[in-house]
């Protein structure tokens, strides 16, 4: 994804329960980017820390400033194969099954860590 300049990165998905409305978990994760000591110099380039809403139950939500499902959800391995992982059977509102949009997108460019590993 973007600059194939960049170093390899984690990329790595997880569930939780909140009590935060939509804008108030963006705007949550955005603190917790910042007080990373976020920076990043180039689009999609390279950065300490990104968090992205992937999915908030089964809601769909088109604002300037939050989209959900994450656009460019279903074209990235990086995403949708972690995604898997917790929620194979997932339906996608908008987009359909999970396991369907795996079909149509090739398991390239990514590999699983094991559990004790990190890049080098
Ligand atoms: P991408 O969103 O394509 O993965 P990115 O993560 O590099 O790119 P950022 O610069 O981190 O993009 O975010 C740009 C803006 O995207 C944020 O300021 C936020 O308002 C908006 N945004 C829209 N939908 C979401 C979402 N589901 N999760 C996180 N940010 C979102
Ligand atoms: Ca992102
Ligand atoms: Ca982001």
């Amino acid at each position: 994804m973007g600059p194939q300049d960049q170093p390899e990165y984690i990329n790595a998905v997880m569930a939780v329960e909140t009590g935060l409305p939509p804008l108030e978990l963006l705007h949550a994760l955005q603190h917790i980017e910042l007080a990373h000591g976020r920076v990043r110099a180039r689009r999609w380039g390279e950065r300490t820390l990104d968090l992205d809403i992937l999915l908030y139950g089964d809601r769909q939500i088109n604002t300037t400033e939050l989209s959900v499902p994450h656009k460019g959800l279903a074209e990235r391995a990086f995403v949708l194969y972690p995604l898997s992982e917790i929620a194979p059977d997932l339906y996608i509102p908008g987009y359909g099954k999970l396991s369907e949009l795996l079909m149509h997108c090739p398991y390239v460019g990514i590999r699983r860590l094991n559990d004790d590993e990190s890049i080098s």
